[in-house]
């Protein structure tokens, strides 16, 4: 009998699924979601949506009703198309489709998000990580010497970054665009969170391209993400899309949301209101911050560990350890942001965990 070994690759037989940790009866706040999903105001309309959506048939392949909605709000000039994905996560498989070849390069900082690397391994395109510095910004030297010698085809920037949570600064931004000789993809996943918006980069910039996701405002579950861009690359792009490739509901739940951006992008701002709460609360517990423009935040102390996380879960709460990912996040963990209720219960259980194992 044929067996797995003898057909798939070296390299992938030697990796492991990306790990989805148990959460079953867990507040579950270690993967940037939110607390608040379709405003109470809407559920009626889209239910009535979703009753009128035909399963019988094929998606629209063209995303049409999605993307003149999004091209509204957005208000995009007709120079700029839209490609959207299942999750921003195949949209990041479809780029660096794009450009796998044998000497092929993905830059990105590291620690960033896997995915950059992961899809690159996919693909058999080298990835390069540089690493950021102690205030977890980019090292502008390094990032010259590094793109003078690999080259890299797509950069990306992680606005702010995941797991550090932070924007880079502006100009080391501006600099690696300058001095990138492919594409830098600018993942702004966590916009709603953040104060800094690069839309406007693609007028000043040929070279760049802007993605995000609605999974970190409520609607992780329809898993929709988009690209917009100059229309050229979104042409190519859309080449490697797999027709259909997002779904009859998610397009149905998308186009209505599409149509209440203000609405989702009022609880953004409760969750801003509370990181604030939080950041302070966390200071108070003896624990180091990080400045956050995301909806989570990375807190670190000499017991922070993948043993608090164990000792919160034995309280109902999950959190992300991140020691051991990167030498910059040793005794860091990452929190996501939720509802005031929500970080009450956490910091509870926070507190708790923390004694416990300083009388250990
Ligand atoms: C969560 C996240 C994504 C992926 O989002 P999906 O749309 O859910 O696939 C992409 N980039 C960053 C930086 C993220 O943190």
């Amino acid at each position: 009998m044929t067996k797995p070994e003898t057909v798939i690759r070296e390299d992938i037989r030697s990796l492991r699924a990306y790990h989805v940790a148990p959460a079953d009866g867990l507040l579950k706040l270690d993967a940037m979601e939110s607390p608040y999903a379709m405003p109470e105001q809407l559920t009626d309309q889209w239910l009535r949506a979703l009753r009128d959506t035909a399963l019988n048939r094929y998606p629209d392949a063209s995303m049409a009703e999605c993307s003149s909605r999004l091209a509204k709000q957005l208000n995009l000039s007709d120079q700029y198309d839209v490609l959207w994905g299942n999750g921003s996560d195949e949209l990041i498989q479809i780029l660096i489709q794009s450009i796998a070849s044998n000497d092929a390069v993905v830059m990105s900082p590291t620690p960033s998000f896997v995915m950059y690397q992961v899809v690159s391994l996919w693909n058999r395109v080298q990835h390069v990580g540089i690493d950021l510095d102690e205030n977890f910004d980019i090292d502008i030297p390094a990032w010259r010497d590094a793109i003078a010698t690999h080259q890299p085809a797509i950069i990306f920037l992680a606005q702010p970054n995941n797991p550090t949570g932070n924007l880079f600064s502006e100009t080391a931004v501006e600099q690696i665009i300058e001095m990138a000789p492919g594409l830098v993809v600018l993942d702004e996943a966590y916009l709603a969170y953040s104060s800094r918006d690069h839309q406007s980069y693609l007028d000043r910039y040929k070279n760049v391209v802007v993605m995000r996701t609605l999974s970190k405002e409520g609607f992780a579950g329809i898993r929709l993400g988009y690209l917009i861009a100059h229309s050229s690359w979104v042409t190519e792009f859309n080449k490697l899309r797999m027709p259909y490739n997002v779904n009859s509901l998610t397009q149905t739940t998308a186009a209505l949301v599409l149509n209440h951006l203000s609405e989702i992008s009022e609880r953004a701002e409760l969750i801003v209101e509370e990181r604030g709460r939080l950041t302070k609360q966390l200071s108070q517990l003896g624990l180091i911050t990080y400045p956050s423009e995301a909806n989570f935040i990375v807190a670190k102390s000499a017991y922070l560990g993948a043993d608090v996380v164990e000792a919160m879960k034995t309280r109902g709460v999950l959190i992300k350890s991140l020691c051991g990912s990167h030498p910059l996040l040793t005794h860091c963990v990452r929190i996501t942001v939720s509802s005031k209720d929500d970080n009450d219960i956490m910091l509870e259980a926070l507190e708790a965990s923390l004694d416990a194992l300083k009388q250990n």
